[in-house]
């Protein structure tokens, strides 16, 4: 179809932009000869396209590459110091924050402890971690393009977060409250999605379209990622999996529900078991399990077990390629593996098992800040090619 209006051009000029700016990050150092070939564009439009990215400082030219015979072709690189993004993790008893390049590298962090506090205190730490790694920018064309944040509660789609049952909040309009105070675009997700996110985009997730990732901390979360998009559900709820029922007149828990799977497969559940030990840490029973404390270990296994019998039911419903464990517990991983592992064998549909894998967070404790500051990239790059 032929474009009728300048409306018409102007979107497929949006679109044919968009394409260049992927195909150089994803392929670069690369020539404007490569991208028309590997894009499908004329050469002209792909080296008008080339030079808009350049004058925005999205693109940059580096020295000749080699020559397959005439003059030697320029080689394009993404700027990816054109901007820098801040990620944050904002955890029940700590604030871990990342400032990222527009590639996701890691340029500066810092953490922060919290005890459980009124949300007002929490508001101004935050604040005091975002203003510090904002100050370690370096300078840059686009400056800060936004925030990303990672929460451990239930967020809606305005950014507010409606309930964080382990940080006892109810409805605070962080988006908005940060808006307010950075004027950047803030982007606000459940802590799990912004792990599932992280995984997928840096960690053991790279290029595997079903995957669920399981958050273990001090609650469980999961985020399900389908066809390599984060599914939210109608309202951006889904994956509030550490609420799965599975002991059905179990012990009470802070949803309402009871017998919920994070009281007996999380960090919370692991120390409330270990309180006879003496031991009050996960870094104390890791290491006393790493000594060859029997009691320990069996410990780790039973919180195993029940890890094992959850993700056996997400592997029945969604029959994922893998399932990755993250957040603090896959610190555990040696100790809980065989027991989790023989649970999922014992009660998966041999079907679904057929090509499962079970992974380990491959970026640690850095899913969640990792892809929360991702959300933020992302947020830049769709304003970007939507101008
Ligand atoms: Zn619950």
């Amino acid at each position: 179809m032929k474009p009728k209006s300048t409306g018409d051009l102007a979107l497929i000029k949006k679109i044919n932009t968009s394409i260049v700016l992927d195909s150089v990050i994803q392929h670069a150092p690369l020539s404007r000869a490569l991208i028309s070939e590997k894009t499908g564009l004329n050469k002209a439009t792909v080296s008008s396209l080339v030079q808009d990215l350049i004058d925005s400082h999205l693109v940059l030219e580096i020295g000749p590459g080699k020559s397959s015979g005439g003059r030697k072709p320029t080689l394009l690189l993404f700027n990816e110091k054109a901007g820098f993004a801040i990620g944050i993790d904002l955890g029940v008893n700590y604030i871990k924050g990342l400032l990222v390049d527009l590639s996701g590298n890691v340029v500066a962090d810092n953490y922060r402890k919290l005890k459980p506090k009124q949300t007002e205190e929490v508001l101004k730490t935050l604040t005091e971690a975002i203003d510090e790694l904002i100050l370690k920018a370096p300078e840059s064309e686009y400056g800060i393009v936004g925030i990303g944040i990672g929460v451990p509660g239930i967020v809606d789609d305005q950014g507010t977060i409606l309930f964080a049952p382990n940080m006892k909040w109810r409805h605070v309009e962080l988006k908005r409250l940060l808006e307010d105070r950075f004027k950047v675009p803030v982007t606000i997700d459940n802590e799990a999605n912004a792990g599932a996110q992280g995984e997928q985009k840096y960690g053991a997730g790279r290029d595997i379209p079903n995957q669920i990732y399981v958050s273990v901390g001090i609650g469980i979360g999961t985020g399900i990622i389908l066809n390599s998009e984060l599914f939210k559900g109608s309202s951006g709820f889904s994956g509030e999996l550490g609420h799965l029922s599975i002991q059905y007149d179990g012990k009470p828990c802070s949803c309402g529900n009871n017998g919920c799977w994070e009281l007996y497969a999380s960090e919370n559940a692991l120390l409330e078991q270990a309180a006879p030990t003496g031991l009050e840490s996960l870094e104390e029973l890791l290491q006393a399990a790493e000594d060859g404390d029997e009691r320990v270990r069996s410990l780790f296994s039973n919180i195993g077990t029940y890890l094992g019998v959850g993700i056996a039911n997400i592997v029945n419903v969604f029959n994922p390629n893998v399932v990755i464990i993250g957040n603090r517990m896959s610190r555990a991983a040696e100790w809980l593996s065989p027991a989790m592992q023989a649970a999922i064998d014992q009660r998966t549909l041999p079907y679904h098992r057929d090509k499962l894998r079970i992974l380990f967070a491959e970026l640690r404790e850095q899913s969640a800040v990792r892809g929360a500051a991702y959300y933020a990239i992302s947020e830049f790059f769709t304003k970007i090619k939507s101008l």
